[in-house]
């Protein structure tokens, strides 16, 4: 059995973290985590998903909904070849459907495992939309937002003690709920933001699908039936906002998609 995080990692990357801390002003903040480490971390908590949904029957098969994943696939992979990605090639990218219609939700682990629940697919209206929420979840992973979130919420010591301590599965624990919990509002923003950017490099979708999506979550919301991912993601109106406005300054709302694709996948869930 390998170990997922060892102490040569950890005492390189915090000697590295801490010399180039004092300089550092973009904004990123330091990663103690490398992108390996965010690979492994992601392996395990996808394994964890995986068992979760596959005991309970939820998971679907590639090999038994070929044509499912046929669909799926072609817009994840307009959105990963957008040229807008850090990580495109080292993260593993793959995407799994959970078939629950009455969770409208997706997320993505660390490193880059991309989960969506069938009643999420369900809710949406276009192609564009579907693009658009995805592109927000391979947003947290590509700009690698568990690992940074992990850090600022638990502390660097905390976080060596759970690396170092006799429990590492721990750490397994955290990164899993986390990925399905609450980002810091700043990391939602800048994944709302990266889902433009997306869009806009696929030269195909409308780039403010993500805003198409939480327009018609918060109209049908004062109606009751919030759709889970509000509960993670809220304040849809400003978001929206910030989101064309975004859409606006790089000049491509205005892109139409054929939705043929869109209802079959739709119609075969
Ligand atoms: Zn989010």
């Amino acid at each position: 059995m390998i170990r997922f995080l060892s102490k040569p990692w950890l005492l390189l990357s915090l000697a590295a973290s801490l010399a180039t801390s004092a300089c550092s002003g973009s904004g990123d903040g330091v990663v103690l985590f490398s992108v390996d480490d965010d690979k492994a971390l992601g392996t395990k908590v996808a394994a964890k998903t995986d068992s979760t949904y596959q005991a309970s029957g939820q998971l679907l098969q590639r090999s038994a909904n070929p044509q499912v994943y046929q669909l799926l696939d072609g817009v994840v992979n307009r959105v990963l070849n957008s040229g807008q990605l850090t990580y495109r090639n080292e993260f593993p990218w793959d995407v799994k459907i959970i078939k629950d219609d009455n969770i409208q939700n997706a997320f993505a682990t660390p490193g880059g495992h991309i989960y969506v629940f069938t009643g999420l697919i369900k809710y949406l209206d276009n192609e564009s939309q579907l693009a658009g929420v995805l592109g927000h979840e391979i947003a947290h992973a590509d700009r690698r937002h568990t690992s940074k979130q992990l850090q600022q919420q638990y502390g660097i010591s905390l976080l060596l003690s759970l690396v170092l301590g006799e429990n590492p599965n721990q750490l397994v624990t955290i990164a899993s709920e986390l990925g399905q919990l609450k980002f810091s509002r700043d990391f939602e923003r800048e994944a709302d933001l990266y889902s433009v950017k997306y869009l806009n490099g696929t030269g195909y979708y409308a780039c403010n699908g993500t805003a198409g999506f939480f327009e018609k979550a918060q109209k049908e919301g004062q109606t009751g039936g919030t759709p889970e991912f509000l509960s993670t993601h809220p304040d849809p109106g400003s978001r929206v906002e910030a989101i064309n406005t975004e859409a606006q300054t790089e000049g491509c709302t205005g892109r139409t998609v054929d939705n043929t694709n869109f209802d079959k996948l739709k119609s075969l869930l």
